[in-house]
């Protein structure tokens, strides 16, 4: 149950020391080894859970900080939990010099996010209607996205967000590695994770 036991880098390590966790939670203990792994993950997990540090170490561990491309991407139902997401994610990689970390949500202006896009990033941490609309105005490269983390996929299905995401994942490599995150399983989560996950492990606390 200590980070100490997965395959994590020593800088990451350090951070988790200073941040004071100590133990893994129940879903960073059954999902981290897979993620790690590379392989495609649903997992149920709740708000408060640990889940977003569960995906954030995955994502950072993958990230080649030396390429500046867009690697990561992590599609939330709201702006705050994009926010969080984000926040976690900087917090984490801090010992990762000149991480970017890039937050694209809906309900702000775009013209920042277009000018923070055009200095790149490694990370976007967004929601899927204005993901997709700065697709779909050709201001985002995803075809060298390794890591695709859906976060709270029912609240983004109960929100008719469904082809948005689809239609975001269908521009990333179909190699990429795909984590689902979800507090409940109605059946459209089951069809999203056949659609876009392949192989997925199953994780549930
Ligand atoms: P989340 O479920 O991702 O919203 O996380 C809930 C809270 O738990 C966040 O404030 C995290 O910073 C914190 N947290 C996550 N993992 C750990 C851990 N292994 N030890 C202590 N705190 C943690």
């Amino acid at each position: 149950s200590d980070f100490a036991s997965l395959t994590l880098t020593p800088s990451l390590l350090a951070t988790l020391q200073e941040l004071n966790y100590q133990q893994m939670t129940p879903i960073q203990q059954q999902s981290l080894p897979a993620i790690l792994a590379g392989k495609d993950v649903i997992a149920q997990a709740q708000t408060g859970s640990g889940k977003t540090a569960a995906f954030a170490l995955g994502m950072l561990t993958k990230l080649n900080v030396k390429r500046f491309r867009i690697q990561g991407l992590v599609l939330c139902p709201t702006r705050e939990l994009a926010e969080q997401v984000a926040k976690e994610l900087r917090t984490l990689g801090r010992s990762i010099h000149n991480i970017k970390v890039l937050t694209l949500c809906g309900g702000v202006p775009a013209r920042h996010q277009i000018l923070s896009l055009e200095h790149g990033a490694h990370i976007l941490v967004g929601t899927p209607g204005r993901v997709l609309d700065h697709l779909q105005q050709q201001r985002l490269d995803l075809t060298e996205l390794s890591m695709l983390v859906l976060d709270e996929a029912d609240r983004m299905l109960d929100m008719g967000f469904l082809d948005d995401v689809a239609t975001i994942a269908a521009a990333t490599p179909a190699g990429r590695q795909t984590l689902l995150f979800s507090a409940t399983y109605p059946t459209g989560i089951e069809q999203l994770a056949a659609r876009l996950l392949q192989h997925p492990q199953r994780v549930s606390v």
